[in-house]
């Protein structure tokens, strides 16, 4: 399967916008053993995306447009589509017009011409449905080529792509079972490719592949060949799984917020945090999560020493010149007994750390972090010295505050990311 990955705007031609979708859509293919063999970009003109989507149908069997679906005058992917299949015939489509109004309706906006024409396509295509957003997505079959047009936000174009696209393309190459994916959070590219061993093998099937990005490790497992069955898929699943444990997630959970959650839902516990250098990025993370209010009581951003005294009653004596210092371990400690006392919580998390670029000694170089953890009559404190600019110490952070809460959770002890021995 030859596949060509068209992103359309003006933004992404300007450079102001990163193409991560071509890069997100070109991986999906190559896990269904298909092959991007041209990827092109092209700005807010109708004229210009009817001759790349020409360009492309003469050379490839499926087409992935993302981009300019939406009701603004520079969406024009649904005209160049009519102009190629239909010439530039389009015709409402009844359901997607009911789901328009509705929505107009429910937002209380007019239903004005605008937003009506997202529920326009052209006679020989079909919808998709959209279930992040309000522009349906358009499939259509030029020369026998097929063509998906994806809306351009990531999070509609991905949901769009895995509700509908990848059935489709799947079934094209005939692939018995879908590929499926293992996440890890905790371990770097190659830990995690130490403990698969003798999984990674080439020869072995069904194949695996490690990507890693935003603090996880992502394993998949495909089958190209396409004739494995679906309990063999999900035994090397499994077998993937155990070998990243306790790192790996149960199948279906995709972020170290959501697995937190599942693990305190479980315990019938309520998290409750004291942050400093993330600046309630924990606290963000966490509440990322919908239904998190049955699980998180809430959290201070205590950046000052003083905030730490006052909101959270670290000891003066602690945090003054002759003491340990706001970057420590007793801090840390003190902050979360703070925070589960004077919240109610069963768990509570502090954060505290020299996130960089100024601020570093000898004695705390930038990148350290201590966090602490408050829970049944104990608290705990680890260091963990994190590399990388502001942006991603603070990041790493996050995610092993996450970690040490989640572990905390479930009764398991292992370390870290970047934790320092004690
Ligand atoms: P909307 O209904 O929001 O207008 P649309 O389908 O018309 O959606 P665009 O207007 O082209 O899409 O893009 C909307 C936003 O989606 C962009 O501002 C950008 O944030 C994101 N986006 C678009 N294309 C890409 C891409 N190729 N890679 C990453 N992000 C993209």
């Amino acid at each position: 399967m030859n596949v060509a990955v068209v992103s359309i705007g003006d933004e992404l031609l300007g450079g102001r916008i990163l193409d991560t979708n071509a890069a997100f859509l070109s991986s999906e293919v190559s896990s269904l053993g298909g092959r991007t063999a041209m990827r092109m970009t092209v700005g807010d003109c109708r004229e210009a995306i009817v001759s790349a989507l020409q360009q492309c149908v003469h050379r490839t069997d499926v087409v992935l447009v993302t981009g300019g679906l939406g009701p603004t005058p520079d969406d024009l992917t649904r005209y160049a589509a009519a102009d190629l299949s239909d010439r530039g015939r389009l015709v409402d489509d009844v359901a997607a017009m009911e789901d328009v109004r509705a929505w107009c309706a429910a937002a209380g906006l007019p239903t004005t011409e605008a937003r009506e024409a997202v529920a326009k396509r052209p006679p020989s295509a079909s919808f998709m449905s959209n279930d992040r957003g309000t522009a349906p997505g358009i499939a259509l079959t030029v020369d026998g080529s097929r063509i998906y047009m994806l809306p351009g936000p990531q999070t509609e174009m991905q949901s769009m792509w895995r509700r509908h696209v990848r059935p489709d393309l799947c079934v094209m190459t005939r692939l018995r079972t879908p590929p499926t994916e293992v996440i890890a959070a905790g371990l770097t590219e190659v830990e995690a490719a130490d403990r698969l061993g003798d999984l990674l093998d080439r020869e072995r099937r069904p194949r695996l592949g490690i990507r890693v990005g935003r603090g996880l490790v992502r394993v998949s497992v495909e089958d190209p060949a396409g004739d494995l069955d679906q309990d063999a898929m999900e035994a090397a699943a499994c077998d993937v799984r155990a070998r990243l444990a306790p790192w790996s997630f149960d199948s279906g959970l995709r972020s170290l917020p959501e697995v937190l959650g599942r693990c305190l839902v479980q315990r019938g516990w309520v998290l409750a945090t004291a942050e400093s250098c993330t600046g309630g990025g924990v606290g963000a993370a966490v509440t990322s999560q919908s239904g998190s209010s049955g699980w998180y009581a809430g959290g201070w951003v205590t950046y000052t020493n003083e905030m730490k005294r006052d909101q959270l009653g670290v000891p003066a004596s602690l945090l003054s010149r002759s003491g340990p210092g706001a970057v420590s371990a007793e801090v840390v400690r003190a902050m979360a007994e703070g925070a589960l006392g004077r919240s109610g919580a069963d768990l509570a998390v502090a954060v505290s750390g020299i996130a960089g670029p100024d601020g570093g000694s000898e004695a705390k170089p930038v990148g350290t972090v201590w966090i602490g953890l408050a829970c049944e009559g104990a608290v705990d404190a680890r260091l963990i010295r994190p590399p990388g600019d502001r942006g991603l110490v603070r990041r790493a952070t996050v995610d092993a505050a996450l970690q040490w809460a989640r572990w905390r959770a479930a009764d398991i002890d292992a370390p870290l990311q970047w934790e320092v021995p004690s």
